[in-house]
């Protein structure tokens, strides 16, 4: 039996930085939000955990500094890649970020330190809630129904959000024909752990590539290093889809991976995915429905932007929201809405999501990629250039669009 539950302005289905970044702006905005997670937190999440110098201005609006700060985040000064022949070039946090430093923090702390932010920002939470259906109305998105354990309730709201990551919970529901622009052949599978005793450079986030695919590693808090790390699946079928023979077998192609790995092994289970698509999808997929995060567009993780987009696509969207609510409120149509969100969001993520894309596909080609490390190593001044084009254009000193 379904029971009715409460109206709210804006209903959010997924608790990453996504969804908690729009909850937070707008239930500080005075909109009555409701944000729905199927885990409970804290769970960990498979991610290379490298929060980008950018992130850092954006917590400072959120008002969460200072508990990312004290969960133990380790301070990143610089990203190194490291061929399969040996060479490194490297990408000093400062080049993004005026105080010049990344973080390191697992999943599992940031996404609770934002979840409990969404609470006493004023958001309803629900956790162990499954977002399971739309509500629709004559083809328009009203709300959501929500199953936790045998109890089902329909919630309505003005405007939906789907930000349940690359799984696009909701946007699927509609059949929805915007297909991602680039799909794997052979699909990709991603690893991660936290390990002891590997020998990552201090203050360093490391990037290792190797035929197939690359891999992260770097500092988190409590004195562990994050592993993730991106390998073809038929290196993964050969190798019986075991982690640790994956690396013996790919990783350690690097040579750069095969020392700083020698001694390390995992003080948690290995999380794994497979990763079948990148670059945009659908935004606006049904009157009344926006996506956000990785639900929108997701980034190749070697940008180690995803989050950020994450924070920045949920404050885009919370803010074109706010621009609207009065109007929505009195009935009006959501269609203007729609119209600003989808011309914001391209301004914002369109030249990214192009340049990451043909790195990406450079990245893949193993001659490429240590050509391109080569030359890139030629010139700081280069190498700034086209590290910057991964990232939104900024001045360092003033926070992010629309204020905090
Ligand atoms: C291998 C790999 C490495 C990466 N490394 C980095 C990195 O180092 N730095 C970086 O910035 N980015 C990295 N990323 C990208 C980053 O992880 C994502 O961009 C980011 O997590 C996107 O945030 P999100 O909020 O959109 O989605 P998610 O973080 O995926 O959150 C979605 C949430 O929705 C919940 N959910 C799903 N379905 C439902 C439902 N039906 N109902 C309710 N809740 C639901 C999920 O439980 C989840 O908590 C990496 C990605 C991969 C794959």
């Amino acid at each position: 039996m379904t029971n009715s539950g409460d109206i709210y302005d804006v209903a959010i289905a997924g608790a990453g930085p996504a969804g908690t970044s729009a909850a937070i702006h707008l239930a500080t905005q005075g909109a009555r939000v409701l944000l729905v997670e199927r885990k409970r937190f804290p769970r960990a999440k498979l991610c290379g955990e490298f929060i980008s110098p950018e992130c850092l201005r954006h917590f400072e609006c959120l008002r969460v500094s200072d508990q990312m700060i004290s969960a133990g985040a380790a301070t990143l000064t610089q990203t190194v890649f490291y061929s399969r022949k040996g060479r490194s070039v490297n990408v000093p946090s400062e080049w993004f970020g005026a105080n010049g430093r990344a973080l390191g923090l697992s999943r599992a702390e940031m996404d609770q330190k934002l979840l409990e932010r969404a609470k006493s920002a004023g958001a309803a939470v629900l956790e162990d809630t499954h977002a399971s259906e739309l509500i629709l109305d004559r083809g328009c998105v009203r709300g959501l129904r929500l199953k936790c354990g045998n109890e089902i309730k329909d919630h309505h709201a003005l405007v939906t959000i789907d930000a349940t990551g690359r799984a696009r919970a909701l946007a699927r529901k509609l059949n929805s024909r915007r297909k991602p622009e680039y799909s794997s052949r052979d699909p990709l599978v991603a690893f991660k752990a936290h390990l002891e005793n590997a020998q990552v450079a201090e203050g360093a986030c490391e990037l290792y590539f190797y035929p197939g695919g690359y891999g992260g590693l770097s500092s988190v808090e409590g004195g562990a290093s994050n592993f993730c790390f991106i390998v073809s699946a038929k290196d993964v079928r050969r190798c019986g889809s075991d982690a640790e023979a994956v690396i013996r077998e790919s990783v350690f192609r690097n040579p750069r991976a095969a020392y700083t790995l020698a001694h390390a092994h995992a003080r948690s289970e290995w999380l794994s995915v497979s990763l079948e698509s990148f670059g945009r999808r659908k935004l606006v997929p049904a009157e009344g429905l926006l996506t956000i995060g990785d639900a929108a567009a997701f980034i190749d993780p070697f940008s180690g932007s995803g989050m950020l987009m994450a924070l920045e696509s949920g404050e885009l969207a919370a803010q074109t929201i706010t621009n609207h609510l009065e109007r929505l409120r009195r009935n009006a149509s959501v269609a203007p809405l729609a119209r600003e969100y989808l011309v914001e969001y391209g301004k914002k993520f369109d030249s990214r999501l192009r340049i990451c894309c043909l790195l990406r596909r450079a990245a893949s080609v193993p001659s490429l990629a240590e050509a391109a490390i080569f030359f890139f190593g030629t010139s700081t001044r280069l190498r700034r250039k086209v590290a910057r084009t991964t990232r939104p254009p900024q001045n360092l000193e003033t926070p992010p669009a629309g204020g905090c």
